[in-house]
């Protein structure tokens, strides 16, 4: 990864500010209160905050962070735009303490704006994987969990790894949630809710998968992994298991002991680049940043987010 540290907008806060506006409004500022985009003014002037603009219309004044994941932050604009530059590019991760130490926050601060921005990277669009034509990849993987000696042997909550349903499209997008238990019912919603119909569906011959033709109204091919037999011509889950390859890469690479609390959001960042893989970096932190609109914290400090859980 290379970035060019010496960029005015890593560097001058208000070249900072102006880079996030470009992105944001890039047809001039936008009340983010009541939409209002014609009766909004720029304040100007010592007296005022940098960056605030007055809506006329509902007597509300705001500025390019507020309703977005930076809402309430101190942090200098020119930080979080090479946070998320650093984000978006890092193919493993980066952890609250690279953070930490290449923004020169506090590493709270670090821990708190990494997870802002995987609540950016997190795909709401609602697109369903697959269509007529295509395969879509499902899989297992199982993250996280702390081996731990001297007790009675016994796992507890903490200590089991939380299994993780990946859905991949062969050569398109990737979608993975945490779930409960790999059961038939839990995949099977899984897929109903982000497969499109007609999608030709390949999965290992894990039962809980059963039936999954009826769900698609399409073909379901399974590939029989104990009998040594990985990939019958095309019918393969091998992409998935690329996906999963790239968490557990990040996880031990960067994220660490990741609590079941957090594990989607690490998930959602790896898709998310996964889904961006052949665009560059610049614009891959482009498409983070506008990921960051009109998601204000969906969790507080007071809910008990804390970095030790990292
Ligand atoms: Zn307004």
């Amino acid at each position: 990864m290379s970035i060019n540290l010496t960029d005015p907008i890593f560097t001058d806060e208000r070249k900072a500010r102006e880079h996030f506006e470009a992105i944001m409004w890039p047809n001039g500022p936008i009340c983010p209160h009541c939409g209002c985009v014609d009766k909004v003014y720029r304040l100007n002037g010592t007296k005022h905050r940098e960056g605030l603009v007055y809506c006329n219309n509902c007597n509300g004044s705001f500025t390019v962070t507020t309703g977005t994941v930076m809402e309430s932050s101190h942090v200098p604009l020119n930080k979080w735009a090479l946070a998320f530059r650093l984000m978006a590019s890092a193919k493993k991760g980066i952890s609250a303490h690279q953070m930490h130490r290449t923004l020169g926050v506090t590493y709270r601060t670090a821990w708190f704006m990494c997870h802002r921005i995987r609540e950016a990277m997190r795909d709401i669009s609602g697109d369903e994987l697959g269509g007529e034509g295509k395969i879509v990849e499902a899989d297992e993987t199982y993250v996280g969990g702390k081996p731990r000696k001297g007790t009675s042997g016994r796992a507890t909550q903490a200590d089991r790894k939380t299994p993780v349903a990946v859905l991949v499209e062969r050569g398109g997008r990737a979608r993975a949630i945490p779930v409960e238990q790999p059961l038939g019912g839990v995949l099977k919603r899984n897929i109903a809710a982000n497969v499109a119909h007609g999608t030709e569906m390949h999965t290992d011959e894990h039962k809980g998968y059963r039936g999954v033709h009826k769900i698609t109204g399409a073909p379901h091919l399974t590939v029989t992994h104990y009998t040594g037999e990985y990939a019958r011509e095309d019918i393969h889950v091998n992409t998935a298991e690329s996906w999963n390859a790239l968490l557990k890469r990040s996880i031990v690479g960067s994220f660490h002991h990741v609590s079941r609390e957090h594990l989607a959001r690490y998930c959602d960042e790896v898709s998310f680049r996964w889904d961006r893989r052949k665009i560059d970096d610049t614009t891959r932190a482009v498409a983070a940043i506008k990921g960051a609109e009109g998601k204000r914290l969906t969790y507080r400090r007071s809910r008990g987010a804390q970095p030790s859980q990292a």
